[in-house]
């Protein structure tokens, strides 16, 4: 008997794959990718009943370690009832009225003006040069930083991926995210599931309007981690595809997010996967524009 109950109970708990089932269903919620105020932060909202499964911890995850050593980073707090992410940049910032724990990093500044006058344009002010952003003057990169918060959610998203339960959240997962942090090229990466439900939400929209939604978000937090170059607006586009089909375009080498397989049923979700995101920076950027997106569409289904 008690054998048998056990057999049951495996079986019932692999035959929750909710980032396959929310491509045809809803999913109660479970997590969420949300944007803070002007796109100055990025939020994880964890549904309690998650944090309570997880027992209030992350748990013991090799990548961890192996992170810190490479990029040579903070501290990792693993303590849900405290602040997460490496040196502990996610603020817990306590429940809101839908029963999520809201943990909220600040998008971190990154450039930082020299004195010596920009190569590339040779100080003038105000040009599109990407060298210095406009500012006239060579810039440093803080690449800890950048890699700081990109390893945070690398470790987080990977930890939120596998809920074990279904949450009492009465309304539905959105979006699941997936990212990388690496040096080199394709480093930035970052990948995941449009749900069936936000599918019907993009589909509700022309280009310009999802443009409106997401392309505002990527360049904020474009500016606050550089520069205020009002440039950098011609580089940041949403585009609506086919049945319904969500690419964000970012700087690079045709760089951003686009469909991967599944999108052309206009009947389930899809996963999205990206081109040639080699930084944190666009990665960060593209997440924003992903988090404004998942904002609007809550507000609206
Ligand atoms: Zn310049």
């Amino acid at each position: 008997m008690f054998r048998l109950k056990k057999i049951m109970s495996l079986e019932q708990e692999q035959k929750y794959f909710p980032e396959i089932e929310m491509r045809r269903n809803n999913v109660p919620c479970w997590y969420e990718i949300s944007l803070g105020e002007k796109a100055k932060y990025l939020q994880l909202k964890i549904h309690q009943d998650f944090i309570r499964d997880s027992k209030n911890q992350l748990g013991n995850d090799h990548l961890i370690e192996v992170l810190k050593e490479r990029f040579n980073l903070g501290e990792f707090g693993t303590d849900f009832s405290e602040n997460i992410g490496f040196g502990k940049i996610f603020n817990n910032e306590g429940k809101d009225e839908k029963g999520m724990i809201v943990f909220q990093a600040e998008i971190p500044k990154l450039g930082n003006i020299t004195n010596k006058k920009c190569e590339l344009c040779r100080g003038h002010d105000g040009l599109p040069c990407w060298n210095c952003y406009g500012t006239g003057k060579e810039i440093t990169t803080d690449w800890n930083t950048a890699r700081n918060f990109s390893a945070s959610l690398t470790i987080l998203t990977s930890y939120l991926a596998q809920p074990s339960i279904k949450t009492s959240a009465n309304f539905p997962q959105l979006l699941t995210l997936e990212t990388k942090t690496e040096h080199d090229q394709h480093g930035g990466s970052l990948w995941g599931v449009i749900s069936l439900k936000l599918h019907n939400y993009i589909n509700s929209l022309d280009t310009p309007s999802l443009n409106k939604i997401s392309a505002p978000a990527m360049v904020a937090s474009y500016q606050k981690m550089f520069f205020d170059a009002s440039f950098l607006k011609r580089y940041f586009f949403a585009e609506k595809l086919e049945n319904g089909g969500l690419a964000l375009d970012c700087h690079g080498d045709r760089s951003g997010i686009f469909p991967d397989t599944g999108w052309h049923n206009n009947n389930e979700g899809y996963e999205f996967t990206c081109h040639n995101i080699d930084s944190p920076m666009q990665q960060i950027a593209l997440i924003a524009g992903l988090a404004a997106l998942h904002d609007a569409a809550r507000k609206e289904t």
